[in-house]
């Protein structure tokens, strides 16, 4: 049987940052890498971005070149899914039933994307955008659609609408909630983002109720609550994800959505670390409450702390959140986290395509929103470490610097 000193699953955003760090910490060790996707690891963002629109190629995408594993002695396993974990034994199987085992566990699988449970969730054209395997999928398809049904208006379904719009297709976004982004953003910027998408061409539809993907073979339209059918050849579906770490919960880690682990990263099962998007953990940010964060920040750093932990360097996940979101000209930035604000401040008119959301609680500055507002951005990693506390009139005040408020 296999055994790797510190065996990572998931060839991911958090895998790869995992092994990187290991080297860089002196562990010497072996390493494996085991990951159920074919490729090395590669970024997830240009997918919904510049990889659907073609303008990025595959190998840019890539975290790091093949050489690269090999030089570091990091031993890749694609296309192998682990299916069991058995802590105590500290051996994995996989998907063809081959045990290998592990000194130290580094669970880094991320999320399966949440599908439609309605009549015809499973047709063909209808996708949805996790994987290279995805974006490549629909690309393929794209010569023969006109209309794409986008369900989902959060950060992925924006900026697959954007990317379609520009290449001529008449995209319809449909939210069930009764405004995009509700569950991470302000009503300022969600309403910015469906004024700008609606300027492009895109119909956005709140509070829409989806009744089932209608076709045979393919997707030829989708059919609303109120029985109105608005044809399409193609559905993207944003919905969100499911934490892929079922063998982790059937072996006995305390969880549930996603692992829970501590600021080490470390789980309730001995020496098995989770980082990245399926680890729940208690975020300073968040006012201590424990929640995942799908970002690549959030993934980055908790593997450098799993890494640290593992190699005997002392560390604690305490990161600042920070998360970005590219659609048409507009670049989103956003740091901190506005989950539970209770104010919010606009710097700058959102009619300008340059403005500021600021979100407070108790009066401190907790997070914001920058778009195409990079200096803010750069200022507005210290307002929210420091909990800024400035004249509202001044906050909204684009012609006074953030960091002149401290
Ligand atoms: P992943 O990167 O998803 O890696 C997990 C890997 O584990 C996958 O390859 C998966 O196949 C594999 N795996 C799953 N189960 C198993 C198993 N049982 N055995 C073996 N392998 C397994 N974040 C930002 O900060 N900014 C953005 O603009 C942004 N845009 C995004 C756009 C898209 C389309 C998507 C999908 C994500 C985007 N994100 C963005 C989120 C970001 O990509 C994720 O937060 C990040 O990739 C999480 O890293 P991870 O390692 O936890 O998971």
């Amino acid at each position: 049987m296999a055994h790797y000193d510190a065996l990572i699953v998931g060839a991911g955003q958090a895998g790869a940052q995992a092994a990187v760090s290991l080297r860089q910490h002196g562990f010497e060790g072996t390493i494996g890498m085991i990951g159920a996707e074919p490729e090395l690891p590669y970024e997830r963002p240009p997918l919904s971005k510049e990889y659907l629109s073609g303008e990025k190629p595959f190998e840019r995408l890539l975290i790091r070149p093949a050489a690269f594993w090999d030089e570091r002695r990091v031993e890749m396993m694609p296309g192998r899914r682990i299916v069991k974990v058995d802590p105590d034994t500290k051996t994995v199987v996989d998907d063809g039933g081959e045990a290998i085992g592990y000194g130290s566990l580094i669970w880094a699988t991320g999320g399966a994307p949440r599908t439609l449970s309605c009549q015809g969730h499973a047709l063909a054209g209808v996708h949805t955008m996790r994987d290279r395997s995805d974006a490549d999928r629909m690309r393929r398809e794209l010569a023969d659609v006109r209309t794409v049904v986008v369900i989902g208006g959060g950060y992925i379904g924006l900026e697959a609408a954007a990317v379609l719009t520009k290449q001529g297709k008449a995209v319809v976004l449909l939210e069930a909630l009764d405004r995009v982004l509700a569950r991470v953003a302000g009503e300022p910027l969600s309403r910015f983002f469906e004024a700008e998408h609606r300027a492009h061409g895109v119909e956005i539809r709140l509070g829409a109720q989806v009744d089932c993907i209608l076709g045979d073979d393919r997707v030829t339209g989708v059919r609303m609550a109120d029985g109105e059918v608005i044809p399409c050849e193609m559905v993207v579906v944003g919905i969100g994800i499911v934490p892929a770490v079922e063998p982790l919960l059937a072996a006995g880690a305390a969880g549930g959505n996603g692992v829970d682990v501590d600021a080490q990263c470390r789980t309730s099962l001995n020496d098995v670390y989770v980082v990245g998007d399926c680890a729940r953990h208690a975020n300073r940010y968040a006012q201590g409450a424990h929640i995942r964060v799908e970002s690549v920040q959030n993934a980055n750093d908790q593997a450098v702390v799993a890494a640290k932990t593992i190699a005997g360097v002392e560390a604690s996940y305490d990161a600042l959140p920070w998360f970005w979101s590219n659609q048409y000209d507009l670049r989103l930035q956003t740091v901190g986290l506005s989950l539970d604000h209770d104010e919010v401040v606009v710097r700058g008119d959102p009619a300008s395509r340059s403005f500021t959301t600021i979100y407070l609680r108790d009066g401190a500055v907790i997070a914001m929103d920058c778009v195409n507002m990079t200096r803010d951005y750069a200022h507005g990693r210290k307002a929210v470490t420091d909990g800024l506390v400035a004249p509202r009139e001044r906050l909204a005040d684009v012609t006074v610097a953030i960091k002149d408020m401290f």
